[in-house]
């Protein structure tokens, strides 16, 4: 079966390696020239809205998926016409805008931070007087690891904050004083079966996820889970979705999803019987869905900005290295690092010794 991917990154790349032992075949497209999937598939190299490169993707592909949010619908659409897409328009459609995305939620019963659209100044003061301060102020569309967003302290720091993101629609959110930041990874077939993958608990900095660690038989994994689950149900979803949470001791609030595979799922590839980016293609492509159980412990640890030696972390055991092949610079996502264990002592021992490594302070992640 032809796969064909909008964006060839490394989640596509990864999907890629996933994808190539069931035999399937990919197309990417991609405006970057260096995309580092193209060297595992066809490269169809220019803008993601550029009419003939979407025809020639529709022409090799049995199906389109993607590997990032920001699709247009006007490509979608297009593609749809042709090929069958998935994850469906719909869902993209709920994830491009945060307030649409938290009307859900509470349509669904899952619960979120109190929120109000912003769409003035005078909107914005009114939002403050009834969600009180701090607050969490965000552009409704294209945010993402913690840009267009700003949290305002007190009544003075309103104006700036409107000022640095304002003149587009905005979002105004109760800030939520969360105990961790977790994510449930889950996938649905064509034919609407769900399985979820073990909670993630995630540790962010600047913004960026740092660490992922799996977390099975957590406390509220049944609710998270259950909330991830009744999301895709009603998107009628087909693929992998991660939904991203905060838990306020043992009070779950949904944050936001993102519907493709995600970076709080790369554990997957060492630490569950089938990885996130295999179980995203077999539900694209109509294939049986694979177990999402936990394999051990492990923990993910991204390579951001540049790249330790590697020879010595091979050396460690039970670390896997997986490096995307992306020209270093700062703030990039480069690779990232999956160390497993048997049982949660050890791999807290092994994950210190990678964190030395790579000359991060094992206290600092947790
Ligand atoms: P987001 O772009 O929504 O994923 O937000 C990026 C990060 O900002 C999250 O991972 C949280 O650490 C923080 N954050 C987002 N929304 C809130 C909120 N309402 N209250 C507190 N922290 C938040």
């Amino acid at each position: 079966m032809r796969v064909g991917v909008l964006g060839g990154g490394q989640l596509a790349r990864m999907m890629a390696l996933a994808g190539h032992p069931l035999g399937l075949e990919f197309a990417f497209l991609d405006p970057s020239a260096d995309a580092c999937a193209f060297p595992l598939g066809h490269a169809l190299h220019g803008a993601y809205d550029d009419p003939a490169k979407l025809d020639e993707l529709a022409d090799f592909a049995d199906v389109v998926t993607f590997e990032f949010e920001n699709v247009p619908a006007a490509v979608t659409d297009r593609l749809s016409a042709r090929v069958p897409v998935y994850p469906p328009g719909g869902a993209l459609a709920v994830a491009q805008d945060r307030f649409v995305e938290k009307t859900l939620f509470r349509e669904l019963g899952i619960d979120t931070a109190d929120f109000r659209a912003v769409d003035s100044e005078v909107d914005l003061a009114a939002a403050a007087e009834e969600l009180g301060y701090p607050l969490v102020l965000k552009t409704r569309s294209e945010g993402y690891d913690g840009k267009g967003q700003q949290v305002v302290r007190s009544a003075e720091q309103l104006a700036s904050a409107w000022q640095a993101i304002g003149g587009r629609p905005l979002i105004a959110e109760a800030f939520v004083s969360f105990t961790r930041e977790v994510s449930v990874v889950a996938v649905r077939s064509r034919d609407g079966e769900v399985h979820c993958y073990p909670l993630a608990e995630n540790q962010h900095e600047d913004g960026i996820l740092t660490v992922s660690r799996s977390q099975p038989a957590d406390l509220i994994e049944g609710a998270a889970q259950d909330a991830a689950q009744r999301l895709l149900t009603h998107l009628e979803y087909v693929g992998v979705l991660a939904l991203e949470l905060f838990d306020c001791g043992g009070e779950l609030q949904a944050n936001e999803f993102a519907p493709r595979v995600h970076n709080s799922g790369h554990w997957t590839i060492e630490g569950a019987t089938v990885s996130q980016f295999e179980n995203h293609l077999r539900a694209v492509c109509g294939l049986p869905l694979g177990a999402t159980d936990a394999r051990g412990r492990v923990a993910m640890l991204n390579l951001i900005g540049q790249l330790p030696p590697v020879a010595p972390l091979l050396s460690l055991p039970d670390v896997h290295v997986h490096l995307y092949g992306k020209r270093a610079r700062p703030g990039r996502k480069i690779g990232h690092l999956t160390t497993w264990a048997e049982d949660e002592a050890t791999l807290a021992d092994r994950f210190a010794e990678v964190c030395t490594h790579v000359g991060r302070e094992p206290a600092s992640v947790g």
